[in-house]
């Protein structure tokens, strides 16, 4: 396996330190055999903007890692999780890595992606994850998931009305958004929300730090009361 770059493994060990995960050198070594992968990989088709490793290591891994901590607040062991729009494996890849005890299940509308993915796994010995190539609109899958979550992938209404088929009830959707998102995006997230049996939850507010910098970050949270909707 590569060796890691100081950069890439003090911003990830200050990262999990801050979310209060422990982790082993091995784990390190994989995600950034994932990076390496992932800038490779980029060479041939779009998988990310960002190749700066403790750029990467901060607004790839560490953002990925806060659904760690949220999940612990909600006291739950033992989920499974769907990453939706998952591109290069965000947040699939590193939630699968620091936590084994979470049954992770990764798609993406594109199959090259996918294939880079699962092509990945097994090559670098990732933690296992289920890698498959679906819309989620259209993916009629017979389960129902714990959590479901999406980094980067639509508008917070569009991302609900894509994923509501896919969550249990109790269960949650989970978006990654920046602290860019308004009031609007929310609203109009609410209102949709409500034909689907989907009601905002607490949003989980943190922020990344690069050197000097705060990046403001939240997970915004909706969950599932009852049966899903006829039709769903
Ligand atoms: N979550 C990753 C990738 C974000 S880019 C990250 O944070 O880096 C958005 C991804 O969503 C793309 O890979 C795209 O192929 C995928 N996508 C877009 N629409 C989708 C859909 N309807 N179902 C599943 N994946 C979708």
């Amino acid at each position: 396996m590569p060796s890691v770059p100081p950069d890439f493994r003090a911003a990830l060990a200050g990262g999990l330190v801050r979310w209060g995960i422990e982790h082993t050198d091995d784990q390190v070594a994989r995600l950034w055999a994932h990076h390496a992968a992932v800038v490779e990989a980029n060479a041939r088709f779009n998988l990310t903007r960002i190749t700066d490793p403790l750029e990467a290591a901060v607004k790839h891994y560490v953002d990925s890692l806060a659904l760690l901590p949220w999940l612990r607040g909600q006291r739950r062991a033992a989920l499974t999780v769907l990453d939706v729009g998952t591109g290069a494996g965000f947040p699939a890849v590193p939630l699968a890595e620091m936590a084994p005890d979470l049954r992770v299940t990764a798609i993406d509308a594109t199959r090259k992606k996918t294939d880079f993915l699962a092509d990945a796994v097994e090559r670098l010995g990732l933690s296992r994850l289920e890698v498959l190539q679906a819309r989620a609109e259209h993916w009629r899958v017979g389960r129902r998931f714990d959590v479901v979550a999406g980094r980067a992938v639509t508008s917070l209404a569009g991302f609900l009305s894509w994923t509501a088929h896919l969550v249990r009830a109790g269960g949650f959707i989970v978006a990654y958004k920046t602290a860019r998102m308004g009031p609007d995006e929310q609203a109009a997230a609410t209102r949709t929300g409500d034909g689907l049996g989907l009601h905002p939850d607490d949003a989980f507010e943190y922020d990344l730090r690069l050197g000097d910098e705060t990046l403001p970050r939240k997970l915004v949270v909706f969950r599932r009361t009852g049966a899903p909707a006829a039709g769903l």
